[in-house]
This record gives C-alpha cells, sequence and structure tokens, in this order.
C-alpha cells in the first residue's frame, strides 16, 4: 500500500467512526431503532419506501430525497430483505456524513419512475462509485448493518435460552 493510500483509509475510517458515533446508539440496534435515532439526528422526519421499478431505471438502488417537511429514503425492491437492508443504509449514511449539503440537485432534473412531478425537493446528486464519498457511505452502511445483525443474533439467543 502507498502511503498517500494508507491515509486515504486513516481517514475515511476516522471519518465512519464520527458518524456513527453521532447516532449515540448502543453497539448493537435494531432497524427500528435506527430510524428512531435517524429521525433524532436530523430533526425531521424520515420515510422509507419501497419503489419496485427503481431497480430497472439507471441500476439505480436507492434514493434520498430531502423534502420540505422530511427525508424520504426510496428503495428497489429485492427478493433479499438483507439487499433491501443494505439499500436503505447506504442512503443513511449519506445522512450522516452530511453528504446532503451541497451535492444536491433538483428532483425534476432527474428522470424518476413515479415520482409526481409537483414533489419539491432535493436529491442527493449521485456521485462515481469510486468516490471517497461513496466508500465512506458503504463503510458506514456495513458498520450499520453489522449492528442490526448482533442485535438480531442477540435477540434470538435470548430466547434460546429465556423463551
Ligand atoms: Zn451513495
Amino acid at each position: 500500500m502507498l502511503p498517500e493510500e494508507s491515509d486515504r483509509t486513516l481517514n475515511i475510517e476516522q471519518t465512519v467512526s464520527t458518524a456513527v458515533a453521532s447516532l449515540a446508539l448502543d453497539s448493537t440496534f435494531t432497524f427500528d431503532e435506527l430510524c428512531q435515532a435517524m429521525q433524532n439526528y436530523r430533526q425531521r422526519k424520515l420515510r422509507v419506501v419501497e419503489l419496485a421499478e427503481l431497480g430497472d431505471h439507471d441500476g439505480i438502488c436507492a434514493l434520498w430525497l430531502i423534502m420540505d417537511s422530511e427525508d424520504l429514503v426510496l428503495h428497489a425492491g429485492s427478493d433479499s430483505v438483507l439487499h433491501r437492508q443494505q439499500f436503505v443504509l447506504h442512503e443513511f449514511a449519506h445522512m450522516l456524513l452530511g453528504h446532503g449539503q451541497g451535492d444536491e440537485c433538483a428532483v425534476d432534473d432527474v428522470l424518476l419512475p413515479d415520482i409526481p412531478a409537483h414533489t419539491r425537493g432535493r436529491l442527493l446528486r449521485r456521485q462515481d462509485p469510486n468516490s471517497e464519498s461513496e466508500i465512506a457511505a458503504e463503510s458506514v452502511a456495513d458498520r450499520l448493518a453489522a449492528a442490526i445483525r448482533a442485535s438480531a443474533f442477540a435477540e434470538s439467543r435470548y430466547s434460546e435460552i429465556f423463551g
């Protein structure tokens, strides 16, 4: 690894840890607890909605719409619950990393299926998947997924012993 590369990895690690810590959650949590913490963090309502056609359109897995009164995360359908969750967690990660500021474009500028034309809001501009912000977002999403998995595991152990 080149010295600049290890610097970059270190920076991303730091960024990721700070983002996850800003949720003020325990080391494990459920998806619902995470949604609640996201709303507290953003100080606004959050809605997660499946839009089945999304995946067919340009290979987009999920979108974060910054509406006047709420955050709206639209995600593609998938047979795998874990896949769907990862799409959503990736968008949560962008929120936690503060990628909503200055990176947006108007909803009207993008062709989206099934989104009413009058929808007012902004949309996180799509990034190059190899960019630092995408790598950081995927890394935050992985950490969140691990905490949710650990919580599900702890719960199933609990019911095994006490259920
Ligand atoms: Zn992204």
